[in-house]
């Protein structure tokens, strides 16, 4: 326990298993001396969600499918009955239809392209609205993002278009609440394969790809991504806010495929 989060609270949206960016995140601020609280996705990812929860004495908030309102609000209620108030936030939510994170952009349908903005994108906003009422004493609103959003990657598709509108959502916020001390900033994370990338065609290759063409020559974990969100989460990045963060092994500033890949 270094003690960068001794007495923040936070809640922690996203877990699903224990390969969840989310539960990464989760585990380095409880390291961190930080005091969480989870929500979960229906019953089926409660039964996942509890035993994490234990393992980090962290309470279980109850569920959130952030489609609708009135989970959210509840959430919130049920956080301002336990707490009063909030620290940090982190937002680890995505969603978009498996057949069309494969093949062509130019091949989405309407209704999915909602369905990935209002999960992936207008989710966050959502949940800054409710947040920022409970963030009384300033506060750290985290997000995750992907490389996808800046530049074409293949089968990413309309996730890549909800995330460069993630991004921006981002920087807007940051501005809003920026005068109550509340930051907000969100962390551009390498491939990491969970529930939600193995709906992403050829992940496999994406996987390698990174691996081999990364300055670090490697790809990143989930620990790797809760080490740096404990920066932007605790004091130590109280001067960072509006800001997309990569924690890719450098793959962002990459022009151009290493010399020395092997054919994969
Ligand atoms: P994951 O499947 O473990 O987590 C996705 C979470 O989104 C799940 O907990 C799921 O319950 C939640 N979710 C989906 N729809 C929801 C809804 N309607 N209401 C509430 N929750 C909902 O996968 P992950 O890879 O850990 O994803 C977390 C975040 O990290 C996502 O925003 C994802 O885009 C982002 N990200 C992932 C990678 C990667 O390679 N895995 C890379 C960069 C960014």
């Amino acid at each position: 326990n270094n003690g960068l989060m001794r007495g923040k609270r936070g809640l922690i949206m996203g877990v699903a298993n224990n390969r969840s960016l989310a539960w990464g995140i989760a585990k380095a601020a409880h390291e961190a001396g930080a005091e969480l609280a989870f929500t979960f996705q229906g019953d089926a990812l409660r039964k996942r969600v509890e035993p994490l929860a234990a393992e980090l004495d962290a309470l279980v908030i109850g569920h959130c499918d952030v489609t609708s309102g009135e989970t959210i609000d509840a959430v919130f209620a049920r956080l301002r009955e336990e707490w009063g108030e909030l620290d940090f936030l982190v937002h680890a939510i995505a969603f978009s239809e498996k057949n069309e994170l494969d093949g062509r952009y130019v091949d989405t349908t309407e209704a999915n392209f909602a369905r990935t903005m209002q999960i992936s994108c207008y989710s966050l906003t959502a949940i800054a609205q409710r947040a920022e009422r409970l963030m009384t004493n300033g506060g750290s609103i985290l997000t995750l993002t992907y490389y996808g959003a800046e530049k074409v990657m293949p089968h990413y598709n309309v996730m890549g278009v909800a995330k460069a509108a993630l991004e921006a959502s981002v920087r807007y916020l940051a501005v809003d609440l920026g005068p109550k001390g509340i930051r907000v900033n969100a962390i551009s994370a390498g491939p990491i394969k969970t529930l939600a990338a193995s709906g992403i065609g050829d992940f496999r290759y994406i996987l390698k790809w990174n691996e081999y063409n990364a300055p670090l020559r490697r790809t990143v974990s989930i620990e790797d991504v809760g080490h740096s969100a404990v920066y932007l989460l605790s004091d130590m990045g109280r001067s960072v806010t509006g800001e997309v963060h990569h924690v890719d092994a450098g793959y962002h500033v990459v022009g151009m495929k290493a010399v020395d890949a092997p054919d994969i």
